[in-house]
C-alpha cells in the first residue's frame, strides 16, 4: 500500500483529495468539523515534511456554480483546525487556480473551489481532471467517501501523476477492513442490521467466508422470520426476499457460520415514539402491531456472542435508533461492543446509520475504528474493487 511515508514531500506540491462534504446550517456554518478534523493528519504530516498542500473537495450536490456551496464558505472553519492560514481560489481549474497553486511555498494550504461546479467532476472527464492535476506533484487522495466512485478528482485524476499514494485516513480504512476481513483472530463476528434484506444480501453473501459469527437485527429480521414461518404482523418484510432469506441461512449453515436472529422483539402499534409497545416473542407478532426493536432476550443472547468476540463488525442499527423509546437494541448493542473493545476485541463500525448511532449515543471513542465511508465501506464489504483506490495502486 502506498502511504504518505513512502514519499518525500520537501518542495513538492501535494494535491489531496479530501472529503469535506461537510454539513452547514443557513448561515452557512459548519456544524460538524469531523471530515475536517479527520484530514488534519495527512495534511500536518506534508507540511511538515516541507511541502505544500493543495486541497480539492465537493460540497454538496451543486445544480452549476450555485455558491451555496462554495467551499469558500468552509475556508476559515478549515484554517481554524489547521491551525494555519488557507487561502481560498474561487474555482478549481482554469488560469487563477493554477496561478496560486503554482506560487505556493513550502508550508503553504490553497483550498480550491467547489469540483461539484463543474459536471465533468462526476463524469470522470478525462481532460477536466488533467487541468486538476496541474495543481499539484504528488496525488493524495484521502477521501473514503467517495473512493467508490470513479470522479475526475477521485480516479481519473492519479493517472496524471507519477508519485501517488493514500492519505492517512484512506489509509487506515482500508487497514481496517483488513483486519476484520482477513484476519487470522477468532472468532469473528458480524452483526448486520438497519432497514432491508435487499440492501444487504451481497454483503453477507460476501463476508459468510470471513466470519464464524452472524448477528441479525433491524428491520431485515422480520423477513428472515417470515421466511421460517413466524407471524410478524406489520412488521417491514420484503416479501419477495423470503428465499433469499433461506439460501443465506443455508449457505451459513454450510460454511458454520453460526447465525444469530433475534428471539423477542419490542413491538409497537403505530410506526411513532408514543406508540403503546409490548415485547413478545419473534414469530408471535400479532396482526397490526410493527416489530420496532430487539427485546431483551435478544440482547442478552447477542451480548454473550460479542463478548467472545476477538473480530467484531457492526454495520446497520438494531430497531428504529431514531425514535428514543425504539434505540434500547442499538444502544446496549454499542455498549457490549465497546465493552468487548475494551478487554481487546478489534471492532470495526461501518456504513450510514450504524455510525450514525454511535455518534448518537457517544460510543465512536469506545470502538477501534468507525468508517467515514458509508457507501464505499459497504462496495468494499460487497468484495468490490473500488476504483479510487485501484487508481492509487496502479
Ligand atoms: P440501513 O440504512 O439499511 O442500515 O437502515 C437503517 C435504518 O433502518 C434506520 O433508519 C432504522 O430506523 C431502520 N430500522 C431499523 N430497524 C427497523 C425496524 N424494525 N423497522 C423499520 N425500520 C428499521
Amino acid at each position: 500500500m502506498k502511504t504518505l511515508d513512502q514519499i518525500d514531500f520537501k518542495n513538492k506540491r501535494a494535491l489531496i483529495r479530501v472529503d469535506f462534504n461537510v454539513p452547514l446550517n443557513e448561515k452557512f456554518e459548519v456544524t460538524d468539523k469531523t471530515r475536517i478534523e479527520a484530514a488534519k493528519p495527512s495534511i500536518d504530516k506534508i507540511l511538515k515534511d516541507g511541502g505544500s498542500v493543495v486541497l480539492m473537495s465537493h460540497l454538496g450536490r451543486p445544480k452549476g456554480k450555485d455558491k451555496a456551496f462554495s467551499l469558500g464558505h468552509i475556508a476559515q472553519t478549515v484554517s481554524d483546525v489547521l491551525g494555519k492560514q488557507v487561502n481560498f481560489v474561487d474555482d478549481c481549474i482554469g488560469k487563477n487556480p493554477e496561478e496560486a497553486s503554482k506560487n505556493l511555498q513550502p508550508g503553504e494550504i490553497l483550498l480550491l473551489e467547489n469540483l461539484r461546479f463543474y459536471d465533468e467532476e462526476t463524469a470522470g472527464d478525462k481532460a477536466f481532471a488533467e487541468k486538476l492535476a496541474k495543481h499539484g506533484d504528488v496525488y493524495v487522495n484521502d477521501a473514503f467517501g467517495t473512493a467508490h466512485r470513479a470522479h475526475a478528482s477521485t480516479t481519473i485524476v492519479a493517472q496524471f501523476f507519477n508519485e501517488k499514494c493514500f492519505g492517512d485516513l484512506l489509509a487506515k480504512e482500508i487497514e481496517s477492513l483488513d483486519k476484520v476481513l482477513n484476519s487470522d483472530k477468532k472468532p469473528v463476528t458480524a452483526i448486520i442490521g438497519g432497514a432491508k434484506v435487499s440492501s444487504k444480501i451481497t454483503v453477507i453473501e460476501n463476508i459468510l467466508d470471513k466470519i464464524d459469527h452472524l448477528i441479525i437485527g433491524g428491520g431485515m429480521t422480520y423477513t428472515f422470520i417470515k421466511a421460517q414461518g413466524g407471524k410478524i404482523g406489520n412488521s417491514l418484510v420484503e416479501d419477495d426476499k423470503q428465499e433469499i432469506a433461506l439460501e443465506i441461512l443455508a449457505k451459513a449453515k454450510k460454511k458454520n457460520v453460526e447465525v444469530h436472529l433475534p428471539v423477542d422483539t419490542l413491538i409497537a402499534d403505530d410506526f411513532n415514539n408514543d406508540a403503546q409497545t409490548k415485547t413478545v416473542k419473534i414469530d408471535e407478532i400479532p396482526a397490526g402491531w410493527i416489530g420496532v426493536d430487539v427485546g431483551k432476550k435478544t440482547i442478552e443472547n447477542f451480548g454473550k456472542v460479542i463478548e467472545e468476540s476477538k473480530i467484531i463488525l457492526w454495520n446497520g442499527p438494531l430497531g428504529v435508533f431514531e425514535m428514543s423509546n425504539f434505540a434500547f437494541g442499538t444502544i446496549s448493542l454499542g455498549k457490549d461492543i465497546a465493552k468487548a473493545t475494551k478487554q481487546g476485541a478489534f471492532s470495526l463500525v461501518g456504513g450510514g446509520d450504524s455510525v450514525a448511532a454511535v455518534k448518537k449515543f457517544h460510543i465512536e471513542d469506545e470502538v477501534s475504528y468507525v468508517s467515514t465511508g458509508g457507501g464505499a465501506m459497504l462496495e468494499m464489504l460487497e468484495g468490490k474493487s473500488l476504483p479510487g483506490i485501484e487508481a492509487i495502486k496502479k
